[in-house]
């Protein structure tokens, strides 16, 4: 219970020794524990101490942002029980990923945009890059990325300290004039958490980005799947396609 930033109840302790145990054993664990007891300290404490002993990364993921802004908040907690002498504590690094259509400034602000398939949404982005590259035109916030090299390592070195949720994250990118998504790449690599929603697993594509971004390999991850009783409509979902009657004439 050493990262447990509370008094913990006592089927707290026995969630938190049965997730260690299922770590050390390298095997899979699914946990049923009812709305407010705690699940996500429980399983982000004991996953935090064997990720920074194993030099692991932990992915989780959420279904909705506020699930996402509660494992930010928890993982704070945490990093607040350890001295400023013990080494683990500057490793505690979390960050939360948001979807192009909350991450752009571009497409959060423009309801058209927001509207976009992620594909469409990375197919607007490249021709701004495109047109910031070679012109005065295209995208202040990825020129200013690109451009004001300390400013954005004095925004990491804030992000790394305070551990923003996402929303606060996207807001201070965009008071600054800097790309939310072009430094969340960059931040990740030196990431031990990253809270993500479902889809950064599920979509091969995706994954394969997320997987480069974070340098690491498949085998040296930890996966939280949250609320993992919304899966099998999720990925139905995800893996559907729908065929209008007017596509079949
Ligand atoms: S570089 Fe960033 S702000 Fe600019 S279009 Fe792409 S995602 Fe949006």
């Amino acid at each position: 219970m050493e990262f447990f930033p509370y008094i913990p109840r006592p089927h707290q302790q026995a969630i938190v020794t049965t997730i260690s145990n299922a770590f050390n054993d390298r095997s899979h664990l699914v946990i049923e524990s009812g709305t407010g007891t705690g699940k996500t300290i429980c399983v982000l404490s004991a996953a935090l101490n064997y990720a920074l002993a194993h030099e692991k990364k932990i992915i989780y993921i959420t279904r909705t942002n506020a699930q996402q802004q509660q494992v930010i908040k928890e993982l704070r907690a945490i990093r607040q029980t350890l001295k400023e002498t013990d080494s683990r504590k500057e490793k505690i690094i979390g960050v939360g990923i948001q979807g192009r259509s909350n991450m752009c400034p571009h497409a959060k602000n423009d309801e058209e945009l927001s509207k976009g398939t992620s594909e469409e949404l990375s197919k607007f982005c490249s021709n701004e890059k495109k047109k910031t590259r070679n012109s005065h035109k295209g995208c202040p916030y990825y020129r200013n990325f690109v451009n004001e090299k300390n400013q954005v390592e004095d925004m990491i070195e804030w992000i790394k300290k305070e551990l923003p949720t996402a929303e606060t994250f996207i807001h201070y990118c965009e008071q600054k004039t800097i790309c939310p998504y072009e430094l969340n790449k960059k931040i990740v690599r030196d990431a031990t958490v990253v809270v993500i929603p479902y889809i950064y697993i599920f979509d091969i594509t995706i994954r394969n980005m997320l997987f480069d971004w974070l340098g690491v390999a498949e085998e040296d991850v930890l996966l939280i799947v949250d609320e993992a009783h919304n899966l099998p409509d999720y990925l139905r979902d995800l893996f559907s396609t729908q065929l209008s009657a007017w596509m079949l004439r």
